[in-house]
């Protein structure tokens, strides 16, 4: 860009997760996480700039340790209120304000560098002194060089985001998928994230709402200071700083490119989604609350193959009851009937926790107390919601999945619960459905190869490729440090999945996926080659699927698959993937670079 350098336009670079193009105001959120604040030079005009950044900083810090004293002091007493004196000399210091303003003079740098430098240095010296009063004079230092911190960055710590005062761009370490399914659409135009992946919940859940975002930008937290304005672009993920008139238009010509191949994608939203070859395939949709079925039904999916059932428990302080349940339950499969809603049992754990629920912290949460897990030992809460899905069952076409099964015996004792419960409505004289099919969700690498096993209990399978893929190549969803390694077309994903689609069909259960490998368009035909019949993704994702599935031939789609089941490199799988999905509907592929 000719002029960047002039406007001070700056690009981060991240992994899109989320498609769309939004303008405004960074709101950063969050503590600053790790320690290293960029070390970028100023120039000479910017300096007074930075000591009279310094200079506010140092005063609303100030007003706000006033404001936490005085209400310390009607909460507690004068006493405990005292302590915070401490941080009121700190801020007074002048050794200490003398060599951060040196600092930022002579060696030409930011005053959140500058600030954290120096502070960092007085809190190591006064740790290392074997003296437990000034001891406790580096923790108060600590304390209050974080505030220092956080008002140069403008940076919100605790901030709810249904509360928002206007429209604006977030962007923070990290994001919970509840703080994200809090989210108003209307003043969260996008969010970004340093850390994150494709398949954490929070980015499935902003594909869900269709807000713009971007994860994985490492740094961004400590580089870009709320209130600057900015572009994210959620098709390439990027955020773009101070972005120059150029940048501007050709944002306007993608959005552009873009809304034409909407149009285009709009005319297949009521015709069903069958190959070229006259092969039909189930096309469904994941919804995480009752409300999403509106986006599902304008989807031109049919149906619900993954209801997230976790989004009634989390963002509020006591469990749902059975009748609340129930209600959500009977809306969806109300709403859609008579197409099929699949509804999952409770997947907490991993990421996605309940701030009312005392579960212990564990190293290694996506191993541990998650999913079926969690249920069978938590009988009380899994009877609630099982009865509450069979009650709704008398209305449309619901069936019922679980999550994480690792093998037989969770199966059986989840099948035997589903039985006590049955008894106990018969018992009530409260009607449901007897026929309820049940199925297991296949993301643990030991459930595809105990499939035969499952195969014999069960009416379908559905593969949950974002789990499966993190437990079978040890590579967390979460990390976006080894993003790189996590690849859905690595041979052992391509020779699960086959294994599962094969016993399936050896005991007549068919095999869907619901991971969001069934969202992108480069690996649907993958999928269908390899024997899956149903594919689940983010209503967004739907209409482009039914677009490539319509101009695709099964012939194909299963010469990809047997190439694929032979090849012993993931980059070449999904080379030849590429390959077949651009011939069959280039417009899909197009370059949406800006
Ligand atoms: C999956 O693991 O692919 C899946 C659909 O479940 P979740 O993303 O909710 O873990
Ligand atoms: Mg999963």
């Amino acid at each position: 860009m000719p002029d960047a350098a002039r406007t001070g336009e700056r690009i981060f670079r991240g992994i899109p997760v989320s498609p769309g193009v939004c303008r405004g105001k960074i709101l950063v959120l969050g503590k600053p996480h790790g320690d290293v604040i960029s070390h970028t030079q100023i120039s000479d005009e910017e300096i007074p700039v930075e000591l009279k950044r310094l200079e506010q900083a140092l005063v609303d810090t100030r007003h706000q340790v006033l404001e936490v004293q005085r209400q310390l002091t009607e909460g507690l007493g004068a006493n405990d209120a005292a302590i915070f004196d401490a941080h009121l000399l700190v801020l007074e210091d002048p050794s200490l304000i003398d060599e951060v303003t040196k600092l930022i003079r002579q060696d030409k740098v930011p005053a959140g560098y500058a600030w954290q430098q120096v502070s960092e240095k007085y809190i190591k010296t006064l740790s290392s002194i074997g003296d437990d009063y000034l001891r406790e004079r580096a923790t108060d230092m600590r304390d209050v060089a974080g505030r220092v911190l956080d008002n140069l960055s403008g940076r919100e710590t605790n901030l709810d985001l249904r509360k928002l005062k206007e429209p604006c761009i977030v962007i923070s370490y990290d994001l919970t998928p509840s703080q994200t399914a809090q989210m108003d659409k209307k003043l969260v135009l996008g969010f970004a994230t340093d850390s994150g992946s494709r398949t954490s919940h929070t980015a499935i859940m902003a594909r869900s709402m269709r807000i713009p975002a971007v994860v994985g930008l490492h740094n961004a937290t400590h580089e870009i200071a709320s209130g600057t304005y900015a572009l994210l672009d959620g098709y390439n993920g990027q955020i773009v700083v101070n972005p120059t008139d150029q940048t501007l238009f050709e944002y306007g010509q993608l959005v552009k490119k873009r809304v034409t191949l909407e149009e285009r994608l709009r005319d297949t939203i009521d015709k069903p989604a069958i190959t070229l070859d006259g092969v039909p395939i189930l096309l469904s949709a994941n919804v995480e609350q009752p409300s999403d079925t509106e986006a599902v039904l304008a989807s031109g999916a049919e149906g619900v193959g993954l209801f997230r059932t976790e989004y009634l428990f989390i963002n509020r302080d006591v469990l749902p009851t059975e009748e609340e349940q129930f209600q959500a339950y009977y809306q969806v499969a109300d709403a859609l009937k008579p197409s099929p809603v699949i509804i999952r049992t409770l997947d907490l754990g991993g990421d996605k926790f309940l701030s009312h629920l005392n579960v212990p912290q564990e190293m290694n949460p996506f191993l541990g107390w998650r999913a079926i897990r969690f249920c069978l030992q938590e009988r009380a809460i899994f009877r609630v919601q099982l009865r509450a899905i069979l009650r709704a069952s008398v209305t449309g076409n619901i069936k019922m999945m679980y999550p994480m099964i690792s093998g037989l015996d969770e199966l059986l004792q989840a099948n035997a619960l589903v039985e006590e419960f049955k008894t106990e409505l018969r018992t009530e004289g409260i009607p449901f459905d007897e026929h309820l099919e049940v199925g297991a969700m296949i993301e643990i690498p030991s459930a595809a190869l105990a499939a035969e096993s499952l195969a014999r209990r069960v009416k379908f399978f559905s593969v949950g490729t974002n789990d499966l893929i993190q437990y079978s190549l040890a590579v967390d969803r979460l990390n976006e440090r080894i993003a790189h390694l996590y690849e859905p077309t690595h041979p052992a994903i391509i020779r699960l999945i086959k294994m599962t689609t094969e016993a399936g069909a050896k005991h007549g259960v068919w095999t869907g996926v619901c991971g969001e490998m069934a969202g992108d368009p480069v690996l649907t035909p993958l999928l269908l080659g390899l024997g899956i019949t149903e594919l689940s993704a983010a209503p967004g994702a739907v209409p482009q699927i039914k677009y490539l599935i319509r101009r695709l031939k099964m012939t194909e789609a299963r010469e990809l698959a047997d190439f694929a089941l032979g090849c012993e490199s993931a980059t070449e799988i999904l080379t030849r993937c590429k390959k077949l999905a651009t011939q069959v509907a280039p417009s899909l592929f197009e370059n949406f670079a800006p």
